[in-house]
């Protein structure tokens, strides 16, 4: 507050961290930052953030900030301080070199949720159109890849049909495997407010192997054996057919039911002795923890017969190794209810960070998808993109690149020559992360890393090149909720730093010299010579929009840079027209009936009509998908569940959270939560140190005895940089095999007492 004070004004922005994306203002005392604060009247956070968006602004005049690009040879060597023309001479040539000697799919480009759109848009237009290679991926298929491909086989296209917004106007919330508390804390805000102002109207179901922060306003916690949610969500709608509580009208009009690789259609009546299998009492045995036949029938009943439901989810559905079934059993419950295309009620994943949304699953920053919701594979909307960018037809290939696990495993077998990650931490982040360390520690990969602060991943550079952080430089982000917020720079970053457009711009000029090919110049031949504080972004921001999203779904050709600067709360896709930008955009996509302006969204319960799905018939499908289990499953060698997750004081890898000394001091490191019984039975006391040990790897973590995770589980956080509480050593690397999401929230453990506090 005394910083705050200090402030001699005040510019307006969006928080760095979480898919929340809380409107926030920065504090400045002539060019030095001072303090954080939220806007009573913004639509995202309604004024309020959380500690770690008031306190990013010490991150920008850290001592630790990344100057200089920074290079050696060979990761033996020392790094020395370099130019960025050496830098981007070596960084072209490099890549030339491994195209050269071993074609297009020896170089990727490894991206981040934490990337302005336009970042993540023109390094892969480069990578794509350029360097003609789908190596384009990021960080957001370890958090989110699971609920894009429940929305697309469900809903037939991606993302939430609601908003925030319809929070104050739900009367049952469905939160499952998300602890929203810490990982979403201003936005549980809202549903903790929302269950004050009603309680007895208002019913909260929270469902989590682990009791959680989040299950403290729970009318309902539903525990269950970790991975056997698939079972619980069929049963629910067991009871829901069961008991005739189902929205017949609804049904009739737009769903169909499907099931299989081959997405056969089938009848009511097939779906129903599908669920036959899930009786409440079936799945109780099978759920164990908590569960009873009585408890899924209360919230089954809770959820399809409230005047809005709204489920919310993110990490504990998605990070499995059957995320997309998982995914596909939360819309069933909507799509049977008809829970869905009215105020208050939604089925609503959220994402983790602050653009996994606008920047890498809208504007083409995964191996599959083009800008704008296009699907590599599909020829025409491939053929479409090159002619908006005007390169030549069969420029882009046609297979998708490599996901995630598959492009640090190339890594590990040497088929990656040349890789570019920017602003994530792949050696901290992965699961199973010793395993790809071992690609990222060759001597014959060279590997740059963009970023503003040394990392773990940092420490297997070749090339580190120093990046301007938030208010440092111009762009977009879009939250979990369709919303596109800007950010303009009003401080130069420190050193030599620079923003990332201007860095690629500059290394496709010297890429396109080395290799001799002028299409590279022309995919940034349209952002020569402008600015890089304010216009090159808007430059390429317009060049997404007005041609890239015209007439596809995440329509953005109203919101300008113009119309967003006069919107400090962004603008709601799809918005084809200035007028609905200025306006606030779209409330609840695909909807007629409700006024699908934000303004006047509070309209309730007025006749709509659903027009939106994108599959071929029209329809919402409705997924008969049978319970399967986890991966990796306790045993008699490793009896233990693990699962991990985030803690409210600390972001991703704390690259930058453990910067921050408040943060620190309220969490200094990550300990391993059992439960009291498993602990006496095991000789374990609070703060003893415990060894937990995988078939992958170990830590040795301090003991914390309580009954938040369930009998036969153990918790630990996963943001600790330090290589004996690194948990990401013992995580498992199996993914789903249709979103390629791996399974972080599950795997078998032991657990043993090593030494006293
Ligand atoms: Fe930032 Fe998320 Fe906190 Fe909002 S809730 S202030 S977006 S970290």
């Amino acid at each position: 507050e005394a910083e705050a004070a200090d402030a001699d004004r005040w510019v307006r922005g969006t928080c760095r961290f979480c898919g929340v994306g809380c409107r926030v203002e920065l504090g400045l005392k002539g060019d030095r930052p001072v303090a954080i604060r939220g806007v009573p009247e913004s639509k995202t956070n309604l004024g309020y953030v959380c500690m770690k968006g008031m306190l990013f602004y010490k991150l920008m005049l850290h001592p630790d900030r990344l100057k200089k690009p920074l290079y050696r040879a060979r990761k033996s060597e020392s790094f020395r301080e370099i130019s960025w023309e050496e830098a981007l001479d070596i960084a072209a040539k490099k890549f030339a070199q491994a195209v050269r000697e071993h074609g297009p799919n020896s170089v990727a480009y490894y991206g981040s949720g934490q990337a302005l759109t336009e970042e993540t848009y023109l390094f892969q237009k480069i990578f794509r159109a350029g360097l003609r290679t789908n190596n384009v991926e990021g960080n957001p298929r370890l958090c989110m890849a699971s609920a894009v491909g429940g929305y697309i086989t469900s809903f037939g296209a991606d993302e939430p049909i609601g908003s925030y917004a319809d929070i104050e106007k739900a009367f049952c919330f469905f939160i499952i495997g998300s602890n929203m508390a810490e990982a979403h804390p201003v936005l549980f805000r809202r549903i903790m407010r929302r269950k004050l102002d009603h309680p007895e109207d208002v019913k909260v179901i929270n469902a989590d192997p682990r009791i959680s922060p989040t299950s403290r306003i729970a009318d309902i916690h539903l525990q269950f054996r970790p991975g056997t949610d698939l079972a619980l969500l069929n049963a629910m709608a067991y009871v829901i057919i069961e008991e005739g509580l189902y929205d017949e009208d609804f049904i009739r009009q737009y769903a169909t039911f499907r099931v299989g690789k081959k997405k056969k259609e089938v009848d009511f009546d097939t779906y129903r002795r599908f669920l036959a299998d899930y009786t409440p009492e079936r799945a109780s045995q099978i759920c164990g923890g908590n569960i009873t036949p009585d408890k899924i029938r209360q919230v089954a009943r809770w959820f399809a017969t409230s005047r809005g439901t709204m489920s919310l989810w993110t990490m504990g559905i998605n990070q499995r190794i059957r995320g997309v079934w998982a995914n596909n059993l939360i819309h069933n419950l909507h799509i049977l209810t008809g829970q869905l295309c009215k105020p208050g009620a939604d089925s609503f994943s959220l994402t983790g960070q602050p653009n996994a949304c606008g920047g890498v699953r809208e504007a083409g920053g995964l191996c599959h998808i083009l800008p704008a919701h296009r699907p590599v594979v599909k020829d025409h909307l491939r053929h479409e993109v090159e002619r908006l960018w005007g390169v030549p037809k069969g420029r882009i290939p046609k297979k998708p690149g490599y996901h995630t696990i598959a492009m640090f495993t190339a890594l590990n077998e040497g088929k990656i020559k040349a890789i570019w990650i920017n602003c994530t931490s792949p050696a901290q982040s992965l699961p199973n992360c010793d395993k790809y360390r071992k690609g990222l520690a060759r001597e014959d990969v060279f590997i740059i890393v963009s970023d503003i602060f040394p990392t773990k991943t940092t420490e297997f550079a070749n090339l580190i090149l120093p990046t301007a952080f938030h208010f440092e430089k111009t762009g977009v982000f879009g939250c979990t909720e369709r919303r596109s917020q800007l950010t303009v720079k009003v401080l130069d970053p420190p050193g030599e730093a620079k923003p990332e457009v201007w860095i690629a711009r500059e290394w496709a000029l010297k890429l396109a010299q080395e290799l001799g090919d002028p299409v590279i110049k022309k995919c940034v031949e349209p952002f020569l010579g402008l600015d890089e504080g304010y216009d090159l972004p808007k430059a390429i921001w317009d060049e997404y929009t007005q041609k890239l999203t015209a007439g596809r779904d995440n329509d953005l050709r109203g919101a300008t840079y113009e119309v967003l600067k006069k919107r400090p709360d962004g603008v709601q896709w799809p918005a084809p027209t200035e007028e609905l930008a200025l306006r606030g955009g779209t409330y609840k996509k695909f909807v007629r009936g409700i006024d699908p302006l934000a303004e006047e969204h509070a309209k309730d319960n007025k006749p709509y009509q659903f027009y939106g799905p994108a599959h071929p018939d029209r329809k919402l499908w409705i997924w008969l998908r049978p319970y399967k289990g986890a991966a990796e499953e306790p045993d008699s060698e490793y009896p233990f569940f693990l699962s991990t997750g985030r803690v409210i004081d600390h972001w991703h890898t704390a690259s930058m959270t453990g910067r921050i000394i408040e943060l620190m001091r309220a969490n200094p490191y990550a300990y391993v939560e059992i439960n009291p019984k498993d602990a006496k039975r095991l000789g374990i006391r609070p703060g003893d140190m415990v060894l937990v040990e995988s078939r992958r790897g170990h830590n040795i973590l301090p003991a914390k005895i309580y009954e938040g995770p369930m009998e036969g589980m153990v918790f630990v956080y996963w943001y600790d940089q330090h290589e004996d509480r690194l948990i990401n050593k013992v995580t498992k690397d199996a993914f789903d095999p249709g979103s390629k999401e791996p399974e972080f929230k599950i795997c078998a453990c032991r657990i043993r007492r090593v030494s006293g506090p």
